[in-house]
């Protein structure tokens, strides 16, 4: 919205890696502009994914993701690291190069599995600067049944600054990211029911208000439903009284509509965010939670519900935090069956909760 957002857009636009982004806007993926910011920060990505996974990982942290759009992983054939990150993958490119040439250096392999919490180095405290650069949730795919790497940020990530992108052991969360359209309620709902399985659903606080039914309907089937602003702005153009209206008024408009307390648990809209506002959402009790899979959902794919249902399947991992766009129709055709093949993999479903101590 503002001009520098917009020249950054442009300028992304010009280097190709808007494509998704562009896109995404229309849901909630605009972050793409994001993405590309991220991108541009990929060399240090690179060498935050090694470092990352060097440490220990935090236990609050353990990550997943969000929301946006996944998208990348095709396109950028180059680069599937990059896929990852929904917004991402506007970025892409550039990104998922960098990236991936982090990744493997480092010991990508080897740490990444477990988790990546990550969180390590809390302590250091970065200069005001650096805590405000906007920076846009991205991963590196490694294939197949590995758990991909993650941007060099995530080493920053602690008890003060409470983030989650990935889980561990034979466990998959299934996150809906309703910034947009509400999509096939009804088939969603039979798809996770006929199958015993509860989800995670982060809903802008506009469709918690026009959807009052729904969402009650989640929380007394068991689903979470977790805080993702009122408006789904983009959280890193806002001051810190706005941000805490946002969350703040999310948690009354909840607990009117279904009589519960809100679990403390944030998704920033587009994964776009910031040091201090990860260090700003723990200090109101939250852990954020990003993803380590997402997928181009954000647009009609051009083999349907298949593109959907291969892109879960591709990107399976332990701990595996998935971002769906609910207004998706491929999704939701794809969902019956996404939730059969996961669990013939040998994974069981489980909500954010899991991440809270
Ligand atoms: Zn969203």
């Amino acid at each position: 919205m503002n001009a520098n957002r917009l020249r950054i857009l442009s300028a992304l636009a010009l280097t190709g890696l808007l494509a998704g982004c562009t896109v995404q806007t229309a849901w909630d993926a605009s972050p793409a502009s994001s993405s590309a910011a991220s991108s541009a920060a990929p060399s240090p990505a690179a060498s935050a994914a090694a470092a990352a996974p060097t440490k220990p990982p935090l236990a609050a942290s353990k990550p997943p993701v969000s929301a946006k759009p996944p998208e990348p992983s095709r396109k950028p054939a180059a680069s599937p690291s990059a896929v990852a990150t929904p917004s991402a993958a506007t970025a892409t490119t550039p990104a998922a190069t960098a990236a991936a040439t982090p990744s493997p250096t480092s010991a990508h392999s080897a740490a990444p599995t477990a988790q990546k919490t990550a969180a390590p180095s809390a302590s250091a405290k970065p200069s005001s600067s650096e805590e405000k650069k906007t920076l846009s949730w991205y991963y590196m795919k490694k294939g197949p049944g590995k758990v991909p790497g993650f941007p060099a940020e995530t080493a920053k990530y602690g008890p003060d600054r409470r983030a989650v992108y990935v889980g561990t052991g034979r466990k998959v969360y299934l996150t809906f990211d309703t910034g947009g359209p509400m999509g096939d309620t009804a088939k969603l709902l039979k798809a996770l029911r006929d199958n015993g399985v509860k989800a995670n659903f982060f809903l802008a606080g506009y469709n918690l208000k026009k959807y009052p039914d729904f969402v009650k309907q989640l929380v007394a089937d068991g689903d979470l439903v977790a805080n993702h602003t009122m408006t789904h702005t983009d959280m890193t153009t806002q001051t810190d009284a706005e941000v805490e209206k946002e969350v703040r008024d999310y948690e009354l408009l909840f607990e009117k509509t279904t009589g519960q307390p809100m679990t403390r648990i944030f998704r920033f809209p587009y994964g776009k965010y910031n040091l201090h506002l990860l260090e700003k959402l723990t200090s109101m009790g939250y852990t954020s939670v990003f993803w380590s899979t997402a997928m181009r959902d954000w647009e009609p794919r051009k083999n349907g519900a298949d593109d959907a249902y291969r892109d879960v399947m591709n990107g399976l991992h332990d701990g595996n935090i998935i971002l769906m766009h609910q207004g998706s129709e491929d999704n939701i055709n794809a969902l019956d069956r996404i939730i059969k093949g996961i669990k013939a993999k040998g994974y069981e479903f489980a909500l954010l909760t899991d991440f809270l101590s």
